[in-house]
This record gives C-alpha cells, sequence and structure tokens, in this order.
C-alpha cells in the first residue's frame, strides 16, 4: 500500500486518478467529494477533551471522516493522508492559537506500531500543516514506548497506560505544536504534553483533525457556516 501511494505521489494523478478518500467515488480533484464533505461537522465550542482541555480538534469523529481515518490507520492505507492533511492545514492556518508556536511534533506510535502500519498516521497528518506554517519539524523530540492497545480500556486504565509511555528529548523554550489525528479523552495528549514540558518546552498546543465525542454531543452546525468562521 505504501508503495503505490508514493508512486502515486511522485507520478501525480496521471495514472491514479483521485477517488473521495471515504466513499471512494471517482473525482477530478483530491479530498472529500461533494456529498462527504457536506456530512462533514465541527467540533461544538462548548466539547473539550476531558483531560487535555487545551486541545483544538476541527470535526466530530464519525461519519465520512471515521470512514478515511480508519482506511488510513486501520487498512494501513496511505491514500487519505493528503485530503486530510489539507483539511487539517486549511482549518488551522491563521489561527492565533497556533501563530505563538514555532516547533511541530507529530504524535509519535511506538516503533511496533509504526512498523506494523508501515507509518505513522500524525506524521503524514502534520506534514501539511508544517509546510504552510514554516515551524521547525521535530518528529524526534518525542518517543513512546510500546504499550497495550487503548482500546476498550476506561478513561482511568488509558491514564494509567500512557503516563509513562513518553519519553521527550530536551526542548528548552520550544512553542510546539503536537498533532494528533483523533482525540477521546485526552489521556495520550496529556503524557505527551506533560513529557515535552518537563523537557523544557515553554508551551505545547495539542491539535487534531477529529475528536470523538461523549454521547449528548450534537454538532449542529454545517461544515459550511464552520467555514464561513474560520
Ligand atoms: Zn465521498
Amino acid at each position: 500500500m505504501r508503495a503505490l501511494y508514493e508512486i502515486r505521489e511522485a507520478l501525480g494523478c496521471l495514472l491514479f486518478p483521485s477517488e473521495c478518500p471515504a466513499c471512494r467515488c471517482s473525482q477530478e480533484h483530491d479530498g472529500f467529494c461533494a456529498a462527504c464533505s457536506a456530512q462533514l461537522r465541527p467540533v461544538p465550542v462548548s466539547c473539550v477533551p476531558k483531560y487535555a482541555p487545551t486541545t483544538r480538534s476541527l470535526f466530530v469523529y464519525g461519519g465520512p471522516l471515521r470512514s478515511a481515518v480508519v482506511r488510513l490507520k486501520y487498512a494501513a492505507d496511505p491514500y487519505p493522508a493528503r485530503c486530510l492533511s489539507a483539511l487539517l492545514a486549511a482549518g488551522f492556518q491563521g489561527r492565533e492559537s497556533v501563530a505563538w508556536c514555532d516547533t511541530l511534533v507529530p504524535m509519535p506510535l511506538s516503533w511496533w506500531r509504526e512498523r506494523e502500519r508501515g507509518f505513522n498516521q500524525s506524521v503524514l497528518l502534520a506534514r501539511g500543516l508544517q509546510a504552510r506554517l514554516g515551524l521547525r519539524w521535530s518528529p524526534q523530540l518525542l518517543r513512546r514506548k510500546h504499550r497495550p492497545p487503548q482500546a476498550g480500556l476506561t478513561a482511568t486504565e488509558r491514564r494509567v497506560n500512557v503516563q509513562a509511555s513518553f519519553r521527550a528529548r530536551p526542548c528548552p523554550g520550544a512553542a510546539i505544536l503536537l498533532v494528533d489525528d483523533v482525540v477521546t479523552t485526552g489521556s495520550t495528549l496529556l503524557a505527551a504534553t506533560n513529557a515535552l514540558l518537563a523537557a523544557g518546552a515553554r508551551r505545547v498546543l495539542p491539535l487534531t483533525l477529529a475528536a470523538a465525542l461523549e454521547p449528548g454531543h450534537d454538532a449542529l452546525a454545517s461544515h459550511a457556516a464552520w467555514q464561513e468562521v474560520l
């Protein structure tokens, strides 16, 4: 899958026509098709991750966005990465909250997970933002030990599981954008943030493409309305 993606990236769309990363319909441009774009929902302002409330997220994790992320992460197919990376970059470029940052760190995977998947999806997602903002690209600042999978654990169990899993290299005074794909409780982002702060970072701002909402939250605003307020 990765080799095919890299060939496609090299040759552009000459031999590999674009398709929607969610429903896979053919189209003339990269990105979600019109029908899938209409289903993207912005994260409500009132919805913040419990353990990392400073996190900024763009979309509710569901529908076509979830399909594209699942394709990227669990089918190990990097095709959706360019579309999702462009969404992330467009969503955060120009925001005041990211203007003070000078360093970009994608959320690391453990070596075991990255070898299994063939790539780190957060690295692929963050590249668009790095290109637009011109931040220092520093994936080496943060390392992650392999831990049992988080799925199925309670929030408390997740925190315990991740607290000791990050190690950061010295980064005195750095103002860091920490980029991840999806946030749930925020326990992973909190552990990574704490590791960077302990290594000397001045500030850390976690950014994610999507947020998995708890039951009861509804994203009522349309994607079009959200774009108007960017
Ligand atoms: Zn589609």
